[in-house]
């Protein structure tokens, strides 16, 4: 099977990051998970706070 990224999910935990995605910037988690686009880093910081970060 292909594997382009080998280490994009760590076995354990939820690891969460922000992304921006042009003018909008989105919360992101090692579990696949992702948050809403939002129009500042601030919110979605915010909404990466709200997920399991165990
Ligand atoms: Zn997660």
């Amino acid at each position: 099977m292909p594997l382009p990224r080998p280490t994009e999910r760590p076995p354990t935990g939820h690891t969460t990051s922000t992304a921006e995605r042009g003018s909008f910037c989105l919360a992101l988690c090692t579990c696949g998970w992702r948050g809403p686009a939002r129009r500042s880093r601030d919110l979605a910081r915010k909404d990466a706070d709200r997920h399991p970060s165990t």
